[in-house]
């Protein structure tokens, strides 16, 4: 029997505030161990939250973004569970009436387009963190941090549309660069900004109902998500090809190991009594309240990446790339501004600089290289001061040094060569150095023309322009 692989995301995304969701403490990372408190994120009794306006107004932006419709009134609930990151007993989340229902994002995959639809989008408080002393040398000590209690999160909960781990995958994708976009969230993940919980099912193909999923929790990277989930529909697919049944349950995804396995099962789930918090008053939301906040939503990254393929006439591969983040998109377009040939720029983006990027993990944004400087590098290719093999060389030293293309180029003596008597010197010179291939040319085994190009080309030191050096070569076996 066939299956199919059904999946649903749920996302924990960290709003950008400075400060807490509902109280005026500091979110900043990496404080020293519980200094960004007070008495209403530690959850003493009496205390009242109040609602972070500006985190209500970049969720409904995160809302909008995504397409939902923000509801005109929403209300928070009490989560009820006990946990020592959690002082309250309970978390105060959204259930029954969130804030945003009913959107949809667009993955691209393989040149197709697919429309992945959310259930909800809810606004909710984190939780603390526990250190074990295991780490700290205190082993059976476990101690509590509670800087996170109540950092601001949206949580984005996707339809099960989802039909493969790279589907997953790139959704998640998708749904980083709109928030990144719209800079509601800086989405750093090493920093726990996004975290995903993956739902995973299989069903025989072309049955409706859904099967039986289990949840992948705290995938906290795009490969672990891919991998977690690849793991996670291999044990399933075994278990059902053995007759046996899935088992709804909680699972954790042991990176190292590159397994899944159990960490709760349905009977233990919680029950979490939820109900509407009696210290927050439903929140209202008018009409004329999300038209403005509709305007200030930016060109989001499908839009840019339209854009993108008719205003610069580039591939839709290319388009996506240099569109999956704002600040990438920026530095092309800040080339694209200054030297029209925009395959041209967009090659050396996709190539040569983000390899060097992911070399040492870096972002765009500390690119050592400016928009200008590549720029002026394309110029002296484009003009024939230097040739593209010679760009290669002086783009790293570029990279190293953060020097002027130009200057390098002076320093290291890598003009090419334009003074046609000199190439003529050295093509006659291969000439008459490799007299047995120009007669094997002559009878016509013409890929012997390559190999002596590239003996001009070594006997300039990669100098020569290939493309004058290939013509002269021509004229002259054909006068031998
Ligand atoms: P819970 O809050 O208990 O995790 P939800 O019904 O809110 O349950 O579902 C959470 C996520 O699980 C959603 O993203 C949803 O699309 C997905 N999901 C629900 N049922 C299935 C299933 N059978 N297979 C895969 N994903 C599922
Ligand atoms: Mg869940
Ligand atoms: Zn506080």
């Amino acid at each position: 029997m066939k299956y199919e692989t059904v999946i649903g995301l749920e996302v924990h995304v960290q709003i950008n505030t400075k400060t807490k969701i509902f109280c005026s403490c500091s979110t900043e990372f990496g404080k020293p161990p519980n200094a960004n408190t007070c008495p209403i994120c530690l959850g003493m009794p009496g205390v009242l939250p109040v609602l972070n306006k500006q985190f209500l107004e970049s969720s409904m932006k995160a809302c909008l973004a995504t397409h939902c419709t923000v509801a005109p009134m929403n209300r928070f609930a009490r989560k009820n569970y006990f946990y020592p990151d959690l002082p309250k007993g309970y978390q105060i989340s959204q259930f029954e009436e969130p804030l945003g229902i009913d959107g949809h994002i667009n993955i691209y995959l393989n040149g197709t387009k697919k429309r992945i639809g959310l259930t909800r989008i809810h606004m909710e408080e984190d939780a603390g963190k526990l250190i074990h002393g295991e780490n700290l040398g205190s082993p059976g000590k476990s101690y509590v941090d509670f800087n996170r209690t109540g950092v601001p999160l949206c949580e984005v909960v996707s339809e099960p549309d989802l039909r493969s781990p790279e589907e997953a995958r790139a959704y998640l994708g998708e749904l980083k660069s709109i928030l990144e976009y719209t800079q509601v969230s800086d989405c750093n993940m090493e920093e726990g900004s996004l975290r995903c919980d993956a739902n995973i099912s299989l069903r025989p193909e072309g049955q409706e109902e859904l099967g039986t999923r289990t949840e992948l929790k705290n995938l906290n990277s795009f490969k672990f998500v891919q991998k977690a989930i690849e793991y996670e529909v291999e044990r399933q697919t075994r278990v059902l090809e053995q007759g046996d049944k899935v088992i709804q349950e909680t699972r954790l995804y042991d990176s190292d190991r590159g397994e899944t396995f159990s960490m709760r099962s349905k009977e233990e789930a919680h029950d979490y009594r939820y109900f509407p918090d009696p210290d927050l008053v439903p929140v209202i939301v008018d009409e004329a309240w999300v038209e403005e906040i509709r305007k200030t939503i930016p060109e989001l990254p499908e839009q840019k990446r339209e854009r993108f393929a008719t205003e610069y006439g580039l591939p839709e591969y290319d388009a996506g790339v240099l569109t999956s983040s704002r600040s990438l998109s920026n530095y092309f377009e800040k080339c694209a501004s200054l030297f029209s040939k925009p395959k041209i720029i967009s090659n050396w983006i996709m190539g040569d600089l983000l390899r060097e990027l992911n070399k040492t993990h870096q972002d765009i944004d500390e690119c050592p290289i400016s928009p200008d400087a590549l720029v002026n590098l394309l110029k002296l290719i484009d003009e024939g001061v230097i040739s593209g093999n010679i760009a290669k060389t002086v783009f790293e030293e570029m990279y190293q040094t953060q020097k002027e293309p130009i200057a390098i180029v002076e320093e290291k003596g890598l003009k090419q060569i334009t003074d046609d008597k000199a190439i003529d010197e050295m093509v006659e010179g291969v000439l008459q150095a490799n007299l047995g291939q120009v007669e094997e040319y002559k009878n016509g085994k013409e890929k012997v023309l390559g190999f002596l190009v590239g003996q001009v080309m070594k006997a300039s030191k990669g100098k020569a322009n290939p493309g004058a050096v290939n013509k002269l070569l021509k004229e002259k076996m054909s006068g031998m």
